[in-house]
């Protein structure tokens, strides 16, 4: 067990008793050692399984730890998030503590946030609620109530987004109709579960009896409100390992703060403090960036910064690419991820990942466009999805009635019970257009029609109640199935995880920094979002840009300047072991093989086109089309037959959104077909002279070419 650490990870794993504390940069093995650590200790026979509660920040970085305790033989170790260990607790404890059943959860605040805003005669815009509905959590978890915030804001200096006397009259009425519902919301799980524990000895003592050790990861991203639950947890024992980088701090917008990591020593005298620099994660080229990165920062969290010594063999150098527009950004980045992937890096090795949720879509029909496999979000609680739940009750029923099911014919493989299933839940072979909640849910079943495929084909001849076993079982073990697909997620999602490649798209001033980030500190904190991002990366990292939003905009963005100093041409920094700044900035936009350049007009009203699938339909989304439908349904059918043969997803073929421009536009040339957005090089080669044919009204077309 200790074998695979070094020996200052190894000293936090022999430290069990007494708290220890461990100050680290991104990629130094902290994760590792504190599951070592736990692992060892279960092992050795020192700590029990069950008296050990460990804790983190995102649901995700939960399961991966459960994953690593199992793999490392301690699986009977609670990883959890605060909430969700609140939650737990909560439920077990409030028919004790409160008496009934525990409130409904209130899974979105915004709805009532605006019912609270109506009542209160203030009008809110979208970004508005968004804010104030920020405001309201942050409030919470600095244990700020309605009465007093007007007051804690004036004394913070913080920045309001409305008049902070109307905040406080909107966060009462919202409180206030909460109560009225009967609902709770996130914070109140943590709040009530504090309340309890502070008013109730007895129950206090029965969860210290219970837990005795513990341990925090990612500590510096740690909530007052955290802080103070964990405090109760604890009681006056000091069993406590926490692991942490400042630098690393991206919540503080939510009320947390680094102070709990690096005052640590302060609060726990005797504390073991271990410092770790050797980067296992990133190659000498990614460290240096982040390094560089790093050491432009400024504030509390720089102070203590550590320079980071890649362990690993040099790799590539950092790509900074400039792009014309975004969709051209977008189209680059996937055309990239594709060559990666031909050149053997495992789709599930390369994520994209960008500053807002926003920022998605594009790069999701780029990718499809380019038939490279995506999974938008991580692979966090995917058997808590609601759809999730709901297809395992249907396949338990379709299981439990055996042969006597109506909807299956007992002669077809498990794979097609199951899609035959799940197709009462809304799967289908296609996905539907577009993303949002419908796609989502899509995916979500689609990624257990794979499970169903694979789990087939290990152990040929299972059945379907084998099938809902191995689902039951995962679910328990909290192992979703792997979504070999290139991951599309925020940077706040990509804590704590690490790829082989690593693509930072859209990194513009506006964007990062992104606009609302006005103080010093929420700069600097925009900053570390940027090394967050860079320090995901194990091999190759890709830092991108665009200067226009549309095709044919004006070119008004400028690169961000966390950038400045650090890529070539703008300053000192140049690549490992040289003295300055050498190497270039590559231009992607001169790879867009797309016509005259101008903005994108609707072809129907001739408003300019901002939207990607606007621009790819080339006319507003609403304008009536003029699609020939029969030519549609014709080049579906075609498309679905080729997906069959390819064993592929439809849209990798073309998206449904292609497709329909294609039937609206009726190309008869390949020059018309390569100027739908949509069609790349590569499909016109493989697929053109088909699509023409059908288009042309050659009935079927011919097959594209199989390569
Ligand atoms: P972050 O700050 O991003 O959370 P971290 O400090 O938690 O990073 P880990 O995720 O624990 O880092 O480790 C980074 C990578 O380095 C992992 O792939 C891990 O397995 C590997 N690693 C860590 N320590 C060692 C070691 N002593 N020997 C070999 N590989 C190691
Ligand atoms: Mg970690």
């Amino acid at each position: 067990m200790l074998d695979g650490l070094d020996p200052e990870q190894r000293e936090v794993a022999l430290a069990l008793n007494g708290p220890v504390c461990v100050l680290a940069g991104a990629g130094t093995g902290k994760t590792r050692a504190l599951t070592h650590r736990i692992a060892y200790g279960v092992r050795a026979g020192i700590l029990q399984p069950a008296s050990v509660l460990a804790v983190t920040f995102t649901n995700r970085a939960a399961g991966e730890m459960r994953g690593r305790l199992r793999q490392l033989g301690a699986g009977g170790v609670q990883a959890r998030t605060f909430h969700s260990a609140a939650l737990r607790q909560l439920q077990f404890f409030w028919p004790k503590a409160v008496g009934g059943e525990l409130p409904r959860l209130l899974e979105r605040k915004v709805q009532l946030v605006a019912e609270a805003a109506a009542r209160c005669r203030i009008r809110l815009d979208r970004n508005e609620l968004r804010d104030v509905t920020g405001e309201i959590e942050w409030a919470k978890v600095t244990q700020t109530v309605p009465a007093d915030y007007p007051a804690v804001v004036a004394k913070s200096l913080r920045d309001a987004p409305r008049d902070p006397a109307e905040i406080g009259q909107i966060y009462a009425m919202y409180e206030q109709l909460k109560r009225d519902r009967s609902v709770i919301d996130f914070e109140d799980v943590l709040l009530l579960t504090v309340g309890i524990l502070q008013d109730r000895h007895d129950i206090a003592d029965q969860i210290r009896r219970q837990y005795q050790h513990f341990v925090v990861d990612e500590y510096q991203d740690v909530s007052p409100l955290q802080q103070r639950l964990l405090d109760l947890w604890l009681g006056d024992r000091d069993n406590l390992c926490v692991v942490g980088d400042a630098g690393q701090t991206i919540y503080s917008f939510t009320g947390a703060t680094p102070d709990h990591l690096l005052n640590f020593r302060t609060r726990h005298p005797g504390a073991t403090v271990v410092k770790l620099v050797r980067d296992y994660r990133s190659t000498p080229q990614v460290v240096h960036l982040a390094n560089g990165l790093l050491g432009q920062a400024r504030g509390r969290a720089a102070e203590h910064r550590l320079e980071l010594i890649s362990q690993r063999d040099p790799g590539p150098e950092p790509v900074y690419t400039e792009y014309a527009d975004e969709p051209a950004e977008a189209e680059g980045t996937a055309r990239r991820i594709r060559d990666l992937i031909a050149a053997g890096v495992p789709a599930g090795e390369i994520a994209v990942l960008y500053r807002i949720n926003a920022q998605s879509e594009v790069y999701e029909q780029a990718l499809a466009d380019a038939g490279v496999p995506y999974q938008l979000r991580g692979a966090e609680r995917f058997f808590e999805r609601q759809e999730v739940r709901e297809a395992g009750v249907a396949l338990r029923g379709a299981a439990r009635a055996g042969g006597n099911d109506p909807l299956l014919d007992d002669s077809e493989d498990l794979p097609a019970q199951v899609r035959a299933v799940l197709s009462t839940k809304g799967w289908t072979t296609e996905p539907p257009a577009g993303s949002g909640a419908v796609r989502d849910r899509w995916e979500s079943l689609a990624a257990l029609v794979r499970l169903a495929e694979d789990f087939a084909r290990a152990k040929p001849g299972a059945t379907l109640s084998d099938l809902v076993a191995e689902l039951d079982e995962r679910a328990a073990a909290q192992h979703a199935p792997t979504v070999q697909g290139v991951t599309l997620a925020s940077l706040h999602a990509a804590k704590g995880l690490e790829w082989d490649a690593v693509f930072l798209v859209g990194l513009t001033e506006g964007m990062l920094p992104i606009t609302y980030a006005k103080t010093d500190e929420q700069i600097e904190e925009e900053r570390r979002l940027l090394y967050v991002g860079v320090t995901r990366a194990r091999v190759h990292l890709t830092l991108s840009w665009a200067l226009s939003r549309s095709p044919g905009g004006r070119a008004n963005r400028r690169p961000s300047r966390f950038l400045q100093g650090l890529r070539p041409g703008s300053g000192s920094l140049g690549p490992v072991g040289s003295g300055g700044a050498s190497g270039s900035v590559e231009r992607g936009s001169g790879l867009r093989r797309r016509g005259p350049r101008g903005p994108v007009l609707c072809r129907v009203c001739g408003a300019t086109l901002t939207e990607a699938g606007a621009m790819k339909l080339m006319r507003c989304e609403d304008c009536p089309s003029d699609m020939d439908e029969g030519l549609y349904e014709r080049l579906r059918d075609w498309r679905s037959e080729q997906a069959r043969q390819l064993g592929q997803p439809a849209y990798c073929v073309f998206t449904d959104k292609t497709l329909m421009a294609i039937a609206e536009r009726v190309p008869a040339t390949d020059g018309e077909l390569a100027s739908i957005s949509g069609v790349g090089v590569r499909k016109l080669d493989r697929f053109g002279a088909a699509v023409l044919a059908i288009c042309a009204g050659e009935e079927g077309g011919t097959d594209g070419d199989e390569d």
